[in-house]
């Protein structure tokens, strides 16, 4: 009888166990893992510490009992795997219960270990007991113990990726003061600047102390009395006081035990694999967040540690195990990912811009940028929230780069049916051609995703340009400094004069839509005019107006909702 051998036994090691059973009656699986639990959900941590999820049997998809029962599979919890050799097709294990060590073989060997949070060498006092980070349901427990029962005010989060967001979100819930320390200029590092900053301001919004542009330095204790124990130093040399700190940081894979097998790693450490998750030892393979799979978008390796391609990736391991004929490989990620804090949400696919032009891209030269405000579903409708999307289009064949999203709802539809089309190769015109469901409830029957696409297309096609909040900011910051300098612009607003008046947008000059065409006079035609409204509409129609008298004009993207959310 053939032997497989799981090593990790959470997302993608308990999902190979499932569907290999499911497939092969009669094979012996055995899983060793090392923690208490099999088939638990990482994602609910953040939302166990915050209370959300009332108690450690939520973040339990599967007990072990249920799991043996359902699946026939040998559950070896409490049991690390400390090496393995493919040249004899053994494991070594150490039960933790007494420390004894044993030795198993088997056929096929599944490398499911997924990652380690990583805490990185050069930050001082990591080691100190108030020194967290969120990994297992076990680190859970240790943070919302120490904030439900311990005597603790404050909090520090080292780190505002999508997991820092979380906890911030659920640790201010809990009640305790949240300090999110972020190295580079945003929260969420992995968008656009101009979409983490709406993230970081609301979280600042909801009373979580967000500083960004800063590094943690070190950790020591304080020795204070009211429970704030921890010193933490920033890299501009401030002192944060608190009872706690998390490290949320990024991971590195847990592959040290395969290391000098014959197991191709990458430069990181990461396990590569072929499109079936194989390593490159025969019958030896690897899925979820120790490996690297194919980018849709860029073709390279990438690590991707979310969920989705963990469990896609198991699911083909065990149809490769099991002999499944005609079942279909990987084809690669397309890194979508989603978080929601507060009332905000922000997800993206593909990737964005700032990371397109940090590998040497150029815009306008190899891609370009489409930028939509929109609503969850028609406006006129009751509930609609406000979404703002942006594309990364390739220059020379319109294929999807990238989709970014933030808004109050919506979000996930946006990002999926773009991760759709990125998986087909899709374009902006394929955005435009897209037939989504409509009633009033739920979309319009220009949906968010169309409305991207003509804006992309008209940008395409030489119809409309458009230009950011940060770069408006930056010339109404160069006019505060130089007023009488020429920066060879004419900001025009063309809301109604109530709407200017509730929300002015520094140097804009109000000449509203209806009445443009008699005011064409006041406008000099040597400026390029940069307009904008409440969210792009009507400075699209101005434009085209002005387009039309010989003026060149640019749009400000996202309008006066975007800026009211940028600035605050
Ligand atoms: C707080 C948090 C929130 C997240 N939220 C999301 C989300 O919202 N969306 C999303 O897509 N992804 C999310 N993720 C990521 C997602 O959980 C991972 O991508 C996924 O769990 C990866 O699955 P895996 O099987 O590779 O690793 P894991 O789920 O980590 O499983 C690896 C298992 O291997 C065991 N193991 C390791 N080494 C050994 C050894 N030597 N011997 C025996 N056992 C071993 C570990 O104990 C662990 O149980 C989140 C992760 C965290 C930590």
């Amino acid at each position: 009888m053939s032997k497989t051998i799981i090593i990790g036994g959470s997302a993608a090691g308990a999902a190979v166990a499932a569907r290999l059973r499911r497939l092969d009656e009669h094979r012996e699986i055995t899983i060793y893992e090392k923690g208490p639990d099999v088939s638990y959900a990482s994602c609910g941590l953040p939302y166990f510490v915050g209370g959300v999820l009332p108690s450690r049997q939520s973040l339990v998809v599967t007990p072990v009992k249920a799991f043996v029962g359902k699946y026939n599979v040998n559950v070896k919890t409490l049991h690390e795997v400390t090496a393995v050799s493919t040249e004899n097709k053994t494991v070594t294990v150490k039960r933790l219960a007494d420390n004894t060590v044993i030795t198993d073989t088997y056929d096929s060997l599944v490398i499911a270990t997924g990652a380690s949070p990583f805490v990185p060498e050069s930050i001082q006092g990591t080691s100190l007991p108030q020194v967290k980070t969120l990994r297992t349901i076990e680190d859970a427990e240790k943070i919302r113990q120490a904030v439900t029962t311990g005597n603790i005010k404050s909090v520090v989060i080292a780190g505002g990726g999508f997991i820092g967001v979380e906890l911030a979100e659920n640790l201010a819930h809990a009640g305790v003061g949240v300090t999110l320390v972020e190295l580079k200029p945003e929260v969420l590092g992995i968008m656009d600047q101009e979409f983490g900053r709406l993230m970081t301001n609301e979280l600042t919004r909801n009373g979580v102390d967000v500083r960004t542009g800063l590094g943690i330095k070190g950790f020591s204790t304080a020795n204070e009395e009211d429970g704030e124990v921890l010193s933490v130093e920033l890299s501009d040399g401030t002192e944060i006081k608190a009872g706690l700190a998390v490290m949320a940081l990024g991971v590195k894979p847990n592959t040290a035990i395969v290391r000098g097998n014959g197991i191709e790693l990458d430069s990181r450490g990461f396990i590569k694999v072929n499109q079936v998750f194989e390593t490159s030892v025969r019958n030896v393979y690897a899925a979820g967040d120790n490996v690297t799979v194919n980018h849709l978008v860029t073709g390279n390796s990438v690590s991707s540690t979310l969920a989705g391609p963990a469990a896609r990736g198991a699911r083909i391991i065990a149809n490769t195990i099991a002999g499944v004929d005609g079942a279909s490989d990987f084809p690669g990620t397309s890194g979508s990912g989603i978080v929601k804090a507060f009332n905000l949400q922000a997800g993206i696919t593909g990737f964005g811009e700032e990371y397109l032009s940090g590998t040497g891209l150029v815009k306008d030269r190899d891609y370009f940028t489409a930028f939509v405000s929109q609503k969850s579903h028609v406006a006129w409708f009751p509930g609609a929230g406000f979404l703002f999307i942006k594309g990364i289009f390739d220059k020379q064949n319109g294929r999807i780069l990238g989709v970014e999203a933030v808004g109050s709802s919506s979000v996930d539809k946006i990002i999926d049916v773009a991760s759709a089309l990125i998986l087909k190769k899709g374009t902006f015109q394929d955005l435009t051609d897209l037939d989504l469901s409509y009633a009033p409830q739920f979309n319009a029957p220009k949906s968010p995703l169309n409305m991207l696409g003509f804006t992309a297309e008209n940008i395409f096609l030489g119809l409309e340009n458009q230009v950011g909040v940060a770069e408006y900011l930056k010339i109404a910051e160069g006019r505060d400094k130089n007023p009488e300098a020429d920066d060879g612009y004419y900001l025009l607003d063309v809301r109604e004069p109530s709407e200017v008046t509730a929300l002015r947008l520094p140097h804009f000059i109000n000449i509203p839509l209806g009445t443009l065409r008699d005011n064409l006079g006041e406008i000099p035609k040597d400026k390029l005019v940069l307009i904008t409204c409440a969210v792009g509409v009507r400075a699209w129609n101005a434009a085209r107006i002005l387009a039309g008298n010989g003026y060149r004009t640019t749009v400000l993207s996202g309008g006066s909702s975007m800026y009211s959310l940028y600035v605050k």
